[in-house]
């Protein structure tokens, strides 16, 4: 048994496993308002309320969600602008090329924020792009966007704002109509700390309905899925029952610890002091200071010496943590997550673990 310092699927609570042990007939009532008492939740905790706005869950991981709203949303005489800085927002590219989407690319760096001035710019330059698809934590390098500038950058041009918040939602404040976001995705296996399964889709109900008969693929179409759960909850196809049950029990935990602003706070005393542990090793972070996340850091390997990251994870995991490799390109890193039951003290051991690593591969 080990836990995970990874950015989902991540450590969960005893209780959440617990939920899954109950075998749920689909169509039942009391499975149905389950469903209905989630989609509610999740419009609270972005601050959005139903006559505006509404969640639709889809089946699969966190990238069916977000391919759910790119090949739904964006129309065949409509442009998709993806503002990317890392593997996430390229997988977002990856997805519109599959569908035949028009869109282009403002690419940045992995250590820069895509920036809102600039986006508007092009917006400018391209009457014709329509809609505006960016990450909000990049899971590949740690680094958080500036989601808030960018949303309101598009709104202020009239444009449809989507927002992959997989990696932040539930673990950052979101007011999802104050930042202008249209479409927000995020999974069940992330900082709402529930098991991997389905992912789930905020939405102005607005920009949803614009979207009726766009979808190019039948299971992951938006628009029929929302029509179908709207009805009484029951969802369009087969639904991962468990993941659901440990959903709903992930959302009452989340609420018992004094929901996201208290989450954050630990998140972020836990990325603090691991960054800071680290420091005192002499590992520094890939990302500078100002624009780190809170959900999981990159570091890179230490300088001037042997350093093996596949005998260093086989020695912490050993010891009772699974750490990530790297992500990024042009620089030889490995990362941290600190989302999921995690606590200051597993910070702390941690770093002694790695600490004792340093020392006895430097005897070796
Ligand atoms: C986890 C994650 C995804 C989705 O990945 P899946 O493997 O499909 O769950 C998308 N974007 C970001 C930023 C993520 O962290």
């Amino acid at each position: 048994m080990y836990k995970l310092l990874t950015p989902g699927p991540l450590t969960t609570t005893e209780s959440v496993k617990q939920a899954m042990m109950i075998d749920h007939c689909t169509w039942d009532d009391d499975y149905k308002s389950i469903t209905r008492t989630i989609r509610k939740k999740l419009l609270e905790l972005a601050h959005v309320d139903e006559q505006e706005y509404t969640s639709v869950l889809m089946q699969g991981s966190g990238t069916f969600g977000i391919e759910s709203v790119l090949t739904s949303t964006v129309g065949t005489k409509e442009k998709l602008l993806i503002a990317a800085n890392g593997a996430y927002g390229l997988r977002m590219a990856d997805i519109a090329g599959h569908a035949g989407l028009h869109w282009e690319l403002y690419l940045e760096e992995n250590d820069r924020i895509p920036n809102a001035g600039k986006v508007v710019q092009i917006l400018q330059q391209n009457p014709d792009i329509t809609h505006v698809a960016m990450v909000h934590g990049e899971t590949t390098s740690g680094i958080l966007n500036d989601a808030r500038a960018v949303g309101q950058a598009v709104k202020d041009n009239g444009r449809t704002f989507i927002l992959d918040a997989m990696s932040t939602f539930g673990g950052i404040d979101i007011p999802m109509s104050d930042w202008g976001i249209d479409f927000l995705v995020s999974s069940a296996n992330k900082c709402i700390q529930g098991v991997p399964g389905f992912s789930f889709i905020l939405a102005r109900k607005d920009s949803l309905q614009a979207a009726k008969g766009k979808a190019r693929s039948l299971s992951l179409d938006l628009y029929a899925q929302w029509e179908a759960m709207e009805k009484d909850g029951k969802w369009r196809f087969t639904s991962p029952t468990h993941t659901v049950l440990a959903f709903a029990e992930a959302l009452n935990e989340l609420e018992r610890e004094g929901g996201i602003p208290a989450r954050n706070k630990r998140y972020r005393d836990s990325n603090r002091l691991l960054i800071s542990k680290m420091k005192e090793m002499g590992m520094r972070p890939y990302i500078e200071e100002a624009h780190q996340g809170p959900i999981i850091t990159a570091f890179y390997y230490p300088e001037n010496r042997e350093f093996s990251f596949q005998e260093m994870y086989t020695y912490i995991k050993k010891r009772g943590y699974a750490i990530y490799p790297g992500k990024v390109t042009e620089a030889d890193t490995f990362r941290i997550g600190n989302i999921g039951e995690i606590y200051r003290e597993d910070m702390i051991k941690l770093c002694e673990i790695i600490k004792d690593f340093l020392e006895e591969s430097k005897h070796a």
